[in-house]
């Protein structure tokens, strides 16, 4: 598409508010204002009813690309990712090779450019292999070309309380963030399933909160002691809602994100037995589901992040024990927020754009999105028509996966349109 392509959008609620036209030229906003006149040539969007926002920015991605290609690849990640309202996506490291050198993140982030469906913003891993032993060259791929400011194991925890000290002072030097997958290892060994009254009924090996919250506890005070930020992934237990909410209250430099599927979904579910429902950390109980809803209405937890994590069809399809953990979640995210934080009344749509684009682009230190909806910004925005309603249908996801805890559920709100620097990459509903 050429630099001077023009595209009106009319009449859209911007992050919620009063209609307004809204006017792309190339890769910009050039105007925002009432009755605006199409160039000539634009193409002109009705954009009657629905909510205009910045594109959808997520931490956390697992793209799998390289090494996993059967259950996504960056395209079909990215694809998934437009789908779904994002214009950015952190791609998580522990792919194969891990991404923990400078080659393997710009790989990724070079394809995710390539591709054009969405930006990939590529996590560095914060040990060699993830083995937890060894630092890995976290300032060589600050420096790269990807220019990684958030590290994370993610799916492992850094448990060794040395290495993450030494992660949270090095990522200092280029205003990094280390993401913590806070799960203490010796005390979720063999863990199947939250650990509550559904496991003891079920027999299955419970997955303590103290498993989560203990490591939360110590990284906060670590961040603290040397003055660096920490960031917790997918936060799933009202203790942890606590821990953070102190963590803030003595203006430390800690932020946090919790998942769709954590602000809907229960252990309950678990008595099924269908392994999609299987993920790490594992579903809660429903008093768990308010304290996160909750904490992510009042601002304790910064923002949504997916976590979507794609299996292919074999590692899911098998009895519990042996099924992988993790749910995909790009295509549905917004739904299940509109759902579980808008629809309840929690959370309004400039509300959703804060925790689903300006805080966690400002967390990953994004240029050029998480951006107002203003004249001059570059034109990353996703257009929801909130009065849908649909229910989810597998079929036709753009990702590789099919691992969706929500098939058949009906959903409110759908992604119209997304624009990726004033490129339409969803128009109607449909990726171009
Ligand atoms: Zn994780």
């Amino acid at each position: 598409m050429s630099a001077t392509t023009k595209t009106l959008i009319r009449g859209a609620r911007i992050l919620g508010g009063e209609p307004q036209d809204v006017l792309i030229d190339g890769e910009t906003i050039a105007e925002v204002g009432l009755d605006l006149t199409a160039p000539e040539g634009a193409t002109v969007v009705e954009a009657d009813g629905k909510i205009l926002l910045p594109g959808l920015v997520d931490l956390h991605t697992h793209l799998r690309e390289p090494g996993r290609e059967d259950s996504e690849t960056v395209l079909t990640g990215t694809r998934s990712a437009a789908a779904g309202g994002y214009t950015a996506v952190h791609a998580m490291a522990n792919t194969f090779p891990v991404a923990d050198t400078a080659g393997v993140v710009e790989q990724v982030w070079r394809l995710g450019r390539e591709h054009g469906y969405c930006d990939v913003q590529p996590v560095g891993a914060v040990t060699v292999g993830l083995e937890g032993r060894k630092l890995a060259e976290l300032g060589a791929m600050a420096d790269s070309a990807a220019g990684v400011r958030v590290f994370s194991d993610d799916g492992k925890c850094v448990d060794d309380a040395v290495i993450m000290r030494r992660a949270l002072e090095y990522v200092k030097a280029f205003d990094g963030v280390v993401a913590q997958h806070a799960q203490e290892p010796r005390l979720t060994e063999g863990a199947q399933m939250n650990e509550g009254v559904v496991s003891g009924e079920l027999g299955l090996t419970g997955w303590p909160a103290v498993a989560e919250e203990s490591i939360i506890a110590r990284d906060v005070l670590l961040a603290a002691h040397v003055g660096s930020r920490v960031h917790i992934c997918h936060l799933s237990t009202a203790g942890s809602v606590e821990i953070v909410r102190w963590a803030k209250s003595k203006g430390w430099d800690v932020t946090a994100e919790v998942t769709p599927h954590h602000l809907l979904l229960t252990d309950e579910l678990v008595r099924t037995y269908n392994p999609v429902y299987k993920v790490n950390p594992p579903l809660r109980t429903e008093a768990d589901v308010m304290a996160l809803r909750e904490a992510l209405a009042d601002g304790t937890i910064d923002c949504v992040a997916t976590d979507h994590a794609p299996h292919p069809h074999e590692d899911k399809d098998c009895e519990w024990g042996a099924a992988a953990m993790g749910m995909i979640g790009l295509e549905t995210a917004l739904s299940v927020v509109q759902h579980a934080m808008v629809d309840t009344g929690l959370l309004d749509w400039a509300g959703v754009a804060d925790r689903m684009s300006f805080r966690p682009a400002a967390i990953g230190r994004l240029s050029g999105h998480g951006r107002p909806v203003s004249a001059g910004e570059p034109a990353n925005l996703t257009l929801v028509d909130p009065a849908y309603r649909g229910e989810v249908n597998p079929a036709g996801f753009a990702s590789r996966s099919r691992n969706t805890p929500y098939e058949g559920l009906e959903l409110p709100g759908q992604v119209f349109a997304t624009f990726l620097r004033g490129k339409a990459t969803v128009m109607d509903g449909k990726l171009s």
